[in-house]
């Protein structure tokens, strides 16, 4: 039985790095909770070969685990040029155009023709996370002339960030309904949206996913921060996608705007992933940074859900090493004299909804009664993350009848998720939430229990009884 020691969770990312059971099954061991699929690099086959795999060993190791699958979104990239690359020095002016023929050093195809209907004088145009920054300085039907404010080299097809820029389109592409309408065949678990600039995009990828996927907003746009409410009222969860996040705006402001989504999320009970660059030089060596460590650590340390490898196991040379010492790093602080001051001081006080109200109250009896385990029944989810929300020091055990759920929540902080036929009432509910927590070894005989959840049972929502319990002798509740 693979039980984690930590509340935090690990997403890792497959590549070709982790593309065979084996390595994946190792990961899964080493700490990884959930699987992300980067459709930026994934082909359909390749998605649907990694899903396939993440459930046989689920199956074998007889633990939900979850599946993200990552939508690359409106990625923009300039063209191709006459001479592969050309090297842009500062004071040049160089036009951006619809004209699809080779660039040159005057000029380059992008072919986002809304884009060019869009930029205004003024706005920045990064190229290549931000090596090269060109401002704008004239439009014209086709094309928006600007002027290089910081030199370099731009290669074909290198990505262009725009700031300034809000892009009148769906954040999904034709790729990304493809991609969507693939994954969500195959059953995954969460779907993430790239380049989130407003409520709209996230609401568009829910309503294709219906009940069969959550969706996480990715924030990573200047534009998604200054409606960071409205985006996160209609998401499932959000993602602190640093990487474009930092190139976005300025990468001294990127640690404050973590901590701001952080909290923001966390009042709102949704989970929120940390990502991007957590210990990128493991990427080529075996040992983290201090820095990178500290990074980690501030994630755990603010009650994030999640924490997250992209290169690091996708395509370094130490992914296993990677997770292991994501795990080591977070079991530690978990366990810091320091911690439970830190996560309690940043509970999020409560909008009094009747089932916030008795999972507060549920976090409450279970510290009075140094109650090792709570356990929530939960059929949609709802009642699970509510207690997960509390951030108790007690564990989480969530009992669901839907395998679905179960591995959605396997991306909630300091959910341990079961899946169990539902109850047929509240003796049996009482009785099976002791056993599950005594076989899987979070409590032992005579130990208090704290059960919640909803009646009657299966009315997804409600989350209106509390009860307090202790295991028998036999495992069941006495
Ligand atoms: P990406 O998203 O890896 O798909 O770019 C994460 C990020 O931008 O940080
Ligand atoms: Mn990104």
């Amino acid at each position: 039985m693979i039980r984690r020691s930590r509340r935090v969770k690990i997403i890792a990312t497959l590549g070709p790095a982790s593309a065979d059971r084996d390595m994946v099954a190792n990961l899964f061991k080493a700490g990884a909770d959930v699987f992300r699929i980067n459709m930026s690099h994934a082909s359909h086959e390749a998605m649907r070969e990694r899903v396939a795999m993440i459930r046989s060993l689920e199956e074998e190791f007889d633990r939900p685990i979850g599946i993200l699958v990552d939508l690359q979104g409106p990625k923009l990239r300039v063209g191709e040029f006459e001479a592969g690359a050309v090297q842009l020095r500062k004071g040049d002016v160089f036009t951006l155009d619809a004209n699809a023929k080779l660039g040159d050093s005057t000029r380059v195809y992008l072919p986002h023709p809304e884009i060019l209907g869009s930029v205004e004088p003024g706005h920045r145009v990064l190229i290549d996370d931000g090596k090269v920054l060109l401002r704008v300085t004239a439009v014209a039907p086709g094309s928006a002339e600007t002027i290089v404010e910081v030199a370099g080299r731009v290669s074909n097809k290198k990505g262009v960030s725009l700031p300034d820029t809000t892009i009148p389109t769906s954040a999904m592409t034709e790729k990304d309904r493809a991609d969507l309408a693939a994954a969500l065949e195959e059953g995954i678990d969460w779907i993430a949206l790239s380049f989130v600039q407003r409520p709209e995009d996230v609401i568009e990828v829910k309503a294709i996913a219906g009940d069969r996927a959550l969706v996480m907003a990715k924030i990573e746009k200047p534009q998604a921060i200054q409606r960071l409410d409205d985006i996160l009222a209609v998401s499932d969860a959000v993602m602190v996608a640093r990487g474009d996040l930092g190139v976005e705006m300025p990468l001294e402001q990127v640690p404050g705007l973590q901590k701001t989504i952080t909290r923001r999320a966390r009042r709102l009970g949704k989970p929120v992933v940390i990502a991007t660059q957590m210990l990128e030089s493991m990427i080529t060596t075996p040992v983290p940074t201090r820095a990178e460590v500290s990074d980690v650590a501030t994630a755990v340390f603010e009650g994030a859900d999640a924490v997250m490898l992209s290169a690091e196991s996708a395509s370094g040379q130490y992914p296993i090493e990677a997770v292991s010492t994501m795990d080591r790093v977070a079991t530690t602080v978990e366990s810091e004299g320091i911690y439970p001051a830190i996560i309690t001081a940043q509970r999020p006080t409560h909008d009094r909804s009747g089932g916030d109200a008795i999972a507060e109250a549920t976090r409450d009896v279970a510290e009075a009664l140094q109650s090792k385990v709570i356990c929530a029944w939960t059929a949609s989810g709802t009642t699970g993350l509510r207690i997960a929300r509390e951030r108790p020091f007690s564990a989480i055990i969530a009992l669901t009848p839907v395998v679905a759920i179960a591995r959605r929540l396997a991306l909630a902080w300091g959910v341990h998720a079961v899946v169990t036929e539902d109850a047929r009432d509240e003796r049996d509910m009482a009785d099976r939430a002791c056993r599950h927590a005594y076989i899987d070894g979070f409590v032992g005989v005579g130990e208090r229990v704290i059960v919640v959840c909803g009646v009657p049972f299966g009315n997804s929502g409600a989350t209106n009884n509390l009860r307090i319990t202790s295991v028998g002798p036999d495992g069941g509740a006495v």
